[in-house]
């Protein structure tokens, strides 16, 4: 890799989040953010008597929330670290096409061709999108919690929980090597079942679905998942047993001990259920977010002060201690 081509892909990756709001598969798709604030508007007419469109537009882009120092050091994570993985993307995607003809050919390898004409087009275009969907949701939640449960891993994580503040921007606010791992993660573990689908159904899964027509990815960001990261505490109601809700994020997202190491999940409830880290939320309930490192408002000591807790254990500090804000 000359220094030109570096020099190119650092470019790129410090325009791309400017095209972000134009992308429908990004969550911050401008189409998304809509849904999101009338979503937000349905929260502040249920909580307030007296409701007018200003009054609204002050709830929603409070100034204490998007100017707050937290808040730009989002948007400083969001183009750095941009910049930073822009170079990783190309190779994680060869991996993934690489992944899938190695799983593919070794099951037809070791268990012999199938000729499969058992079910529709439609309906393995339609098991392949379910089964890729829950798959990557528990690998999410699954990634998620190793974040939280394994000391080394929980240093970058910090960089996440760090935020005092919430908007549908503070999504990007993470530490590049935890961007890297979960991508990496993600290619392994898609590109692992796309194998066996490849195998099960030949030529039966067209280039465009195996490398991810996410439609249950477009209904969920469509749905309010920028809600997650702010300070709006929209409730799924009932649904919560099934589905994570805004609230059950920012829970997540709460210094409060009782919320720590609850809700690891993106979209469904069971994992957490199952692995005992549910919690819902009570209406009344107040959450201030934020981690013992929320103090650093600088992207040098985001980016670096993993490195330094993890090799000089002696300055780590306890989980979620208490803010220190400047
Ligand atoms: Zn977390
Ligand atoms: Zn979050």
């Amino acid at each position: 890799m000359d220094i030109s081509h570096v020099i190119h892909e650092l470019t790129n990756g410090l325009i791309n989040p400017f095209l972000y709001p134009l992308d429908p598969s990004r969550r911050v798709f401008v189409g998304f953010l809509l849904v999101a604030m009338l979503m937000a508007f349905f929260v502040y007419v249920t909580n307030n008597n007296r409701v007018s469109f200003s009054g609204f537009l002050k709830y929603f882009f409070k100034k204490d929330v998007w100017l707050h120092k937290s808040s730009k050091l989002d948007f400083k994570l969001l183009f750095a670290n941009s910049a930073l993985t822009t170079t990783f993307i190309v190779p994680i995607i060869v991996t993934k096409l690489s992944i899938i003809v190695w799983v593919s050919s070794g099951f037809r390898t070791e268990f012999g061709a199938i000729d499969n004409q058992l079910l529709p087009y439609w309906a393995i275009v339609l098991l392949f999108t379910i089964t890729v969907f829950f798959v990557e949701d528990f690998n999410r939640f699954f990634l998620h919690r190793c974040y939280h449960k394994i000391p080394f891993l929980w240093e970058f994580h910090k960089v996440h929980h760090s935020a005092e503040v919430l908007t549908p921007f503070t999504l990007y606010r993470s530490h590049p090597v935890e961007i890297i791992i979960s991508r990496m993660g993600s290619v392994l573990i898609i590109g692992f079942v796309t194998g066996i689908f490849v195998y099960l159904f030949p030529g039966q899964l067209s280039a465009l679905e195996i490398l991810g027509v996410d439609l249950l990815g477009f209904l969920f960001n469509a749905l309010g998942a920028n809600l997650r990261h702010s300070h709006i505490p929209f409730s799924f109601g009932r649904l919560e047993h099934y589905f994570i809700s805004p609230s059950m994020h920012q829970i997540h997202h709460s210094e409060l001990k009782q919320h720590h190491d609850k809700n690891f999940g993106s979209c469904f409830s069971l994992w957490d259920r199952l692995f005992s880290s549910l919690y819902l939320p009570d209406k009344k309930e107040v959450v201030v977010f934020g981690c013992a490192n929320s103090g650093e408002h600088t992207l040098t000591s985001q980016w670096l002060s993993p490195f330094i807790r993890i090799f000089r254990p002696t300055s780590t500090q306890s989980k979620h201690s208490t803010v220190v804000t400047e």
